[in-house]
């Protein structure tokens, strides 16, 4: 007697359906991932260029803060695939993962290629198809998967069980365009909007602070915004700040934007000086020196920290130059007026998605039976440092595992 294997639809070539269907293939299930760009994985081996920071050695209630309102609808699949076991997997494919200093996992070649090769030759002795160039446009009538290939060709796909991996939104032109909503929304299902998130600011720059200062860190600052506050560097840009402390600070930015219609945000531009301390260097008497220089040796400031701390436009405040106290004051709670946040093509991630509440608890679509969600198209998010691969890669985990429960 003849036994039918039963057919699973990935569609999506980034981690998380790449995660899936090595975990649906080991289990024997005959596993084709579709995907509408050439070749897999695109946004994984931008995210390598970066180093692939993959996941991170905070402690739970840390690593699980990252995720804000979500962090406690996330912990279940975190737990089922945690960064130890996501350590592992990546050691198991040749690419021995290590921490830094900062807690931050990396492959030790700093790179996402070689570990892609490795995972693509995995799938592929266990059996896992890929179809390149499907792009995927909803379901007919029968509830059959609809593909358009490149060519225009029409392609009808009647899987056991499928997997959306489509991701967010971010840099569209590697696959990921957001254009799954639309589809979604159709079918009734609530998507909270997509937003960039892990996306520079926009802040009205001086010519000098453009031509001069871009791309400079202001380094060891504190960050402030509302209630948040986040430690590390922030970069300058042309159009604003980019780094870290941006990126934590994201949702409470937009927050205040979208009420607003601007953000303020301040940094403490000497974090290790006490405002005593530093009140007293700078009460000391500037003899000849230009305020530059005197800025540098008294309060240990670097060239572009200097010139954001002038930077009116920016900040709406002219530093007090002959009141110690003051700018003492000033330098450590510098006001940085932000008016708006980057666009998407250059975001690292995308904020909202899937509204939670549409889901089972294996990740299944509630109106939607045999349809399971993971990775970023999913509505949580948080900043960088490896707490997006690690969600992507444990929710397609758990989804794997509500798949093959379905499927039974
Ligand atoms: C510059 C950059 C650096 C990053 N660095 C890091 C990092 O160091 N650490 C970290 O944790 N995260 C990082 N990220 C984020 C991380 O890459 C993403 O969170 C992750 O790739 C999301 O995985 P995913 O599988 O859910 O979606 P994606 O990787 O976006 O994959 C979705 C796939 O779905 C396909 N697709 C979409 N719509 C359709 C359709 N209609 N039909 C067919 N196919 C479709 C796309 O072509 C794509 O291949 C970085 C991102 C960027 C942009």
């Amino acid at each position: 007697m003849t036994q039918l294997i039963k057919t699973c639809a990935i569609i999506g070539a980034g981690p998380s359906g790449l995660m899936a269907a090595e975990k649906l293939a080991e289990k024997g299930y005959r596993v084709t991932v579709y995907d509408r760009m050439a070749s897999p994985g695109r946004k994984f081996l931008l995210a390598g260029r970066g180093g692939l920071n993959l996941t991170h050695t905070d402690e739970p209630d840390e690593f699980m803060a990252q995720y804000r309102e979500a962090s406690e609808w996330l912990w279940p699949y975190i737990e089922q695939f945690s960064p130890d076991e996501l350590r592992d997997w990546c050691d198991g494919l040749g690419e021995e993962s290590f921490a830094g200093s900062s807690g931050r996992v990396f492959p030790k070649s700093f790179k996402a290629s070689p570990l892609l090769r490795a995972w693509l030759r995995r799938l592929d002795a266990l059996g896992v198809t890929f179809c390149a160039r499907h792009d995927w446009h909803g379901w007919d009538n029968s509830g059959a998967l609809m593909f358009r290939l490149a060519d225009g060709q029409e392609v009808l796909i009647k899987p056991d069980v499928t997997l959306l991996a489509l991701g967010g939104a971010s840099w569209p032109k590697l696959g990921a365009d957001g254009g799954w909503t639309r589809i979604l929304e159709q079918s009734g299902i609530a998507v909270t909007p997509l937003q960039a998130a892990n996306a520079g600011v926009l802040v009205e720059w001086s010519d000098l602070m453009k031509t001069r200062f871009a791309g400079a860190a202001i380094k060891r600052v504190v960050a402030t915004c509302g209630q948040s506050q986040a430690k590390g560097e922030a970069i300058i840009t042309e159009k604003g700040f980019e780094g870290g402390v941006i990126y934590s600070l994201g949702p409470d930015i937009r927050r205040q934007i979208e009420v607003d219609g601007r953000a303020l945000i301040h940094l403490d531009l000497r974090r290790d000086l006490p405002l005593h301390i530093l009140t007293e260097r700078l009460s000391k008497p500037r003899g000849k020196m230009s305020v530059s220089t005197w800025l540098h040796k008294a309060a240990g400031l670097a060239p572009a920290a200097i010139a954001l701390f002038r930077e009116e436009r920016a900040t709406g405040t002219k530093a007090p130059f002959d009141d110690p106290v003051e700018m003492a004051k000033l330098l450590k709670n510098l006001p940085i007026h932000i008016h708006g946040i980057a666009g998407l093509e250059r975001a690292i991630s995308t904020a909202g998605g899937i509204a939670l509440s549409q889901l089972d608890d294996h990740l299944m679509l509630i109106n939607r039976p045999g349809v399971f969600v993971a990775g970023e198209m999913l509505d949580w998010e948080a900043p960088t440092g490896g707490y997006l691969l690690q969600a992507c890669f444990s929710t397609s985990v758990a989804a794997a595992a509500g798949m093959i429960d379905w499927l039974n």
